[in-house]
C-alpha cells in the first residue's frame, strides 16, 4: 500500500465517526508527507490544525494506521506545510478504484467548472421512499430550470444525498445545455467569498460571480445562521436571480424555520417555492444502494453480506459507502476477503471505536461539579448566568462528543425545547473561536470525563 492509499484508508475509517463539516475542516488539506522507519509525517496546512489534530486525533489516527499496516506504523507526527502531492488516483501503485468520499470538496475527484463534480448525477442516485419526492422535484427542476419550482429547497440529515441531488441538477442542466451557466457553492464558500469581497473592496466581482448565472445551487444553507450580513447579501442575490427567472436550489440539514436566526424574509422566500425533506433510506433502498455501489466499484459482495450490511447500517448512505470502502480496502490492499464473520467483527470494532466512554449523566455530573452547582440547578429553569452558562456547555458537549440530537439534548436537560439546545450549541461553538478561557474550561471538563 503506498502512503496515499494508506492515508485514504485511514481517513475512510475516521470519516465514519465525524460530522462532515468536522471532517472537511480538519482533514481536507492533509496528506502523508513521508513514511519511514515506522514514522508517518502528516502534512497539515497550519499550526492551528496541527495542534488540533495532535490533541484530538493523534491516538485514533495512530491506531488506524497501525492496524492497516500490521503494526508497521509506530509514530505519527504532524508538520506544517510539508507540502505533499495532492491525491492523484492515477498514480496509485495498485490499479484499484476505491473512492473514499471526503466531503463537499473531495480531494480525489475532479471538480469541474461551476463547482460541479461529475460523479453526482441522477443515473447513480437510487430512489427510495425517503427521497422520492426530493428526487422528483430535482428532476423537474433540471428539466425546466426556473419554471418548475423556484426555489427548490431540500433538507435532511447527514449523508442522505442532499449534495448529490443538488449537483445532479447542475450536471443534468449542463449536459442538456452546455451553455447554461451553473454555479454550485456551499454556504461556507458563499460566506467566505462575501467576506473577502468586503475586505478587499471587490464587491463587484462577488456580485458578478453570483448574479451572472442561470442556475445557482447553494449547499448547507444552515451555516448562514447568525451571519446577518451574509444573509443580507444572499437575500439580494436571491431576489435578483429569482426575478430574472433563474433557477435556485438550496439544501439544508433542517427546515428553514428551524434554522436559528434565519430572517423571516428569507424563510418566506424559501416557502414560496418547494420545500421537501429527505428521510433515511429503508432496508430495501439500503440494499439497492449497496448493490449499485458495488457495481460502480466493480466489486462483488454476496447477497448474504449485502443483506447483513443493509440490516445493520441504518443511519445514512455515506456510512454505507464508508463501510463498503473499508471492506474493499481490506480485501484489495490487505488481501482479507469479505466473509460474514470478518465483516461482523469489523463493524463491531468500528462501532466500539465510535462509542464514547461517558454517558450523558456522567457529563451532567461532571459539569455540575466543575462549576460547583447542584444537578437540580443545572436542570432547573433559572436563567441565572452562573447556571445558564454551564447548562449550555453541557448541551454543546452532548452534541459534539456524544452526537445527541437536539430534541434528545433538550430532553436530557430537564425537558427543554430543541431550539434552545440548538442555540446553546451554536453559541458555545461560536464563543469557542475567540474565548481561550472557555476553551480551557471545556478541555478541563473533557479531561475529567476521560479520567473518570
Ligand atoms: P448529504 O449532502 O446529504 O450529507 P451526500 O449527497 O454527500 O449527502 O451523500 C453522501 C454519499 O452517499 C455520497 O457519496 C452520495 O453519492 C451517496 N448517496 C446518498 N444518497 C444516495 C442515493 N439515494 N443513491 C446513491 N447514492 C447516494
Ligand atoms: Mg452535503
Amino acid at each position: 500500500m503506498n502512503p496515499e492509499q494508506l492515508w485514504q484508508a485511514t481517513l475512510g475509517e475516521l470519516e465514519l465517526s465525524l460530522s462532515k463539516a468536522n471532517f472537511t475542516t480538519w482533514f481536507k488539506q492533509t496528506a502523508i508527507a513521508s513514511l519511514e522507519n515506522g514514522r508517518v509525517v502528516v502534512s497539515v496546512p497550519n499550526t492551528f490544525t496541527k495542534t488540533w489534530l495532535e490533541k484530538k486525533y493523534q491516538k485514533t489516527l495512530l491506531s488506524s494506521l497501525s492496524r492497516l499496516t500490521d503494526r508497521e506504523v509506530k509514530e505519527i507526527v504532524f508538520q506544517v506545510g510539508a507540502r505533499p502531492a495532492l491525491f492523484n488516483p492515477s498514480s496509485s501503485a495498485v490499479p484499484i478504484s476505491i473512492s473514499i468520499n471526503h466531503g463537499a470538496t473531495p480531494v480525489n475527484t475532479m471538480v469541474n467548472e461551476g463547482g460541479l463534480n461529475p460523479r453526482y448525477v441522477f443515473t447513480t442516485f437510487i430512489i427510495g421512499k425517503g427521497n422520492e419526492l426530493a428526487h422528483a422535484a430535482a428532476k423537474a427542476v433540471a428539466d425546466k430550470p426556473g419554471l418548475a419550482y423556484n426555489p427548490l429547497f431540500f433538507y435532511g440529515g447527514v449523508g442522505l444525498g442532499k449534495t448529490h441531488l443538488l449537483q445532479a441538477i447542475g450536471n443534468e442542466i449542463r449536459r442538456r445545455e452546455p451553455n447554461k451557466r451553473v454555479l454550485y457553492a456551499t454556504c461556507e464558500t458563499f460566506t467566505n467569498e462575501f467576506i473577502e469581497a468586503i475586505r478587499s473592496g471587490r464587491g463587484k466581482k462577488f456580485h458578478d460571480t453570483y448574479r451572472n448565472v442561470d442556475v445557482l445551487l447553494i449547499d448547507d444553507i444552515q451555516f448562514i445562521s447568525g451571519k446577518t450580513e451574509t444573509q443580507e447579501a444572499f437575500f439580494h442575490t436571491f431576489n435578483d436571480l429569482h426575478q430574472a427567472n433563474k433557477q435556485i436550489a438550496i439544501s439544508s440539514d433542517r427546515h428553514p424555520k428551524a434554522i436559528p436566526t434565519l430572517e423571516n424574509r428569507l424563510i418566506s422566500r424559501f416557502e414560496a417555492g418547494m420545500i421537501t425533506d429527505i428521510a433515511p433510506p429503508d432496508f430495501e433502498t439500503r440494499s439497492a444502494i449497496l448493490e449499485t455501489k458495488c457495481q460502480e466499484k466493480n466489486y462483488q459482495l454476496s447477497e448474504e453480506i449485502i443483506r447483513f450490511l443493509a440490516a445493520n447500517i441504518q443511519s445514512n448512505v455515506r456510512e454505507l459507502e464508508g463501510v463498503l470502502n473499508k471492506i474493499i480496502a481490506f480485501h484489495q490492499l490487505k488481501n482479507i476477503p469479505p466473509t460474514l464473520d470478518f465483516i461482523k467483527t469489523m463493524l463491531i470494532s468500528t462501532q466500539q471505536a465510535n462509542k464514547k466512554s461517558f454517558t450523558p449523566k456522567q457529563l451532567i455530573q461532571t459539569v455540575a461539579a466543575f462549576y460547583d452547582i447542584q444537578i437540580e440547578e443545572l436542570l432547573g429553569q433559572s436563567r441565572e448566568k452562573r447556571l445558564a452558562y454551564p447548562r449550555q456547555i453541557v448541551m454543546y458537549l452532548l452534541r459534539e462528543d456524544l452526537r445527541s440530537s437536539y430534541p434528545a439534548i433538550g430532553h436530557e436537560l430537564g425537558g427543554r425545547d430543541h431550539t434552545t439546545a440548538m442555540h446553546a450549541c451554536e453559541k458555545i461553538a461560536r464563543n469557542l473561536e475567540n474565548d481561550p478561557r472557555l476553551k480551557h474550561e471545556i478541555d478541563m471538563i473533557k479531561q475529567r470525563l476521560c479520567t473518570g
